[in-house]
């Protein structure tokens, strides 16, 4: 690892590994008490708080099987350490995914296990849930350690439940808690109000025509369209060129597609914060297809919110097979939508892969859509239509891929820490562009890209960031984006 150091160019000023136990002043940040508030949530910390959380622990291990299995079933065999980006980043021993678990089995099998001690309430230690605090959110919740376990323990379920127990005594981190809050405020985590949503879109329309001299319509609100379409409202504000390759790829396809202004972000923060909030995040998708009956639901490049709807959407109730409207019954990814497309035709003669010229590619597995979901040759099929791209180690890419140093809200909670655990990606990028002179990174999660844009400028790697839609959408009508791709085209 210092020989990595030494290798890539991060800013002095700006070190991206702390040393051993520094963690402690990388303590995510305590969420807003009006955010807590309108999360259902505490506003700040209960006075009895030792009691609710052994009560509410005790409801996790009931509710939750794989919590308690995975408490009892460690046998410290120690293969989940080199997993771990964050633990190969800090080098803090309590970065360990076993480590990590052994804060939450420490309470378990002193306070709650049966058989065990059975502590009163009152001794249980504050400064055990300060290490809580610390290192349940130095977890990304990225599943990495699951795939190196023999006994396939998952540690990012230990930290799901241990945040939920924190939160129920109001201790939220501000991702969860601020970016849940946003989305009941606004219907985003950027707080794009409906108007201004609106407003974009038909911005949006204008530079569409100017630059493809085509119609490409951007609608909001639509009733009765082929497509309710979830973008990542991140592409909105910050990936213009990601937001209009999906209107460009629906305008081609020929499907009528809208977003909604009720629901226009395909995150779910909920998720970093509690079980109820996930849930009612992911509700607010439901009453919106509702109330505009699409035909399907396509979700945009988005990690913790594909999961959500991809794993989890069947075990929550009402679930989508109750709608009589929809066509297709569960939500599709944007990247698999397209690439049943593609593979049927629909893309016939459209691409034009020289549009892309001057890109070397690679591709970064967002963990949650390919560890989680399973989406790992569809991008890379598009890929090879548009662009020409070459593959990461095989060590960390497709199920076992690394993270961006974004993931479960950590990116916004603590920076320096999100460096740190980049660090091991960073790496393997720093492989392909020796190796293969790769200049951009493509990837399927607005989360990623805006961590892999920060962990690129820190390392000093020099490559560009963007989506595998940005690609395909680059690709797509070569003649109307003007001299540039005729001039590539030519040239190519
Ligand atoms: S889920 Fe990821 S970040 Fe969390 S302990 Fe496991 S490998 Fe580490
Ligand atoms: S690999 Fe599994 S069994 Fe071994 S220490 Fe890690 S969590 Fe425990």
């Amino acid at each position: 690892m210092r020989g990595l150091l030494k290798a890539l160019r991060p800013r002095p000023e700006a070190s991206p590994r702390p040393a051993p136990g520094a963690a402690y002043e990388m303590a995510a940040m305590q969420g807003r008490e009006a955010d807590q508030r309108l999360c259902g949530l505490p506003a700040s910390l209960l006075p009895d708080w030792q009691e609710t959380l052994l009560a509410t622990f005790r409801r996790a291990l009931e509710r939750y099987r794989g919590f308690r299995h995975h408490l009892e079933s460690c046998v410290r065999c120690g293969a989940c350490a080199a997993a771990c980006p964050y633990y190969q980043g800090t080098a803090d021993p309590l970065n360990m995914p076993a480590a990590r678990a052994g804060l939450a089995r420490e309470v378990y099998r002193r306070f709650l296990a049966p058989g065990g001690p059975r502590r009163p309430a009152a001794e249980l230690p504050w400064s055990l849930i300060q290490k809580w605090w610390v290192y349940f959110h130095q977890c990304s919740l990225c599943r990495r350690c699951a795939l190196y376990c023999p006994l396939g323990l998952d540690t990012s379920e230990i930290t799901f439940a241990c945040r939920e127990i924190m939160a129920e005594i109001g201790l939220c981190g501000q991702a969860g808690s601020g970016g849940a809050a946003e989305v009941y405020r606004t219907g985003n985590r950027e707080g794009v109000m409906h108007a201004s949503w609106v407003q974009r879109h038909l911005r949006l329309e204008q530079e569409l025509e100017r630059e493809t001299g085509q119609p490409i319509p951007c609608p909001v609100d639509e009733y009765g369209a082929d497509v309710l379409f979830l973008p990542p409202a991140g592409d909105m504000v910050r990936h213009r060129a990601t937001y209009k390759a999906y209107a460009k790829l629906f305008y081609a396809a020929g499907i009528k597609w809208t977003v909604s202004t009720y629901v226009s972000d395909a995150a779910n923060p909920g998720a970093w914060l509690n079980y109820r909030n996930m849930r009612l995040a992911h509700f607010r998708l439901l009453e919106a297809a509702r109330e505009l009956r699409p035909k399907m639901v396509v979700w945009g490049e988005s990690g913790m919110g594909w999961r959500v709807a991809a794993r989890f959407a069947a075990s929550l109730k009402p679930s989508w097979s109750g709608e009589d409207y929809l066509e297709r019954k569960a939500p599709l990814n944007i990247i698999e939508w397209a690439h049943h497309l593609y593979q049927r035709g629909a893309f016939q003669g459209r691409f034009r892969p020289e549009a892309n010229t001057g890109r070397v590619v690679t591709y970064h597995d967002p963990c949650q859509v390919a560890r989680s979901c399973g989406m790992i040759s569809q991008p890379r099929q598009l890929l090879n239509a548009v662009c020409i791209w070459r593959e990461m180690p095989a060590h960390t890419v497709g199920l076992n891929t690394l993270c961006c140093g974004g993931g479960g809200g950590l990116s916004l909670a603590n920076p320096e820490l999100a460096l740190a655990g980049f660090l091991p990606r960073a790496q393997a990028l720093d492989h392909v562009r020796r190796a293969h002179a790769c200049n951009w990174v493509a990837t399927a999660c607005d989360g990623c890209r805006d961590a892999l844009t920060r962990g690129v400028r820190h390392f000093g790697l020099g490559m560009s960031v963007g989506s595998v839609a940005e690609l395909l959408g680059n690709a797509l009508y070569p003649a109307a984006l003007g001299n540039k791709a005729e001039e590539a085209c030519e040239a190519g």
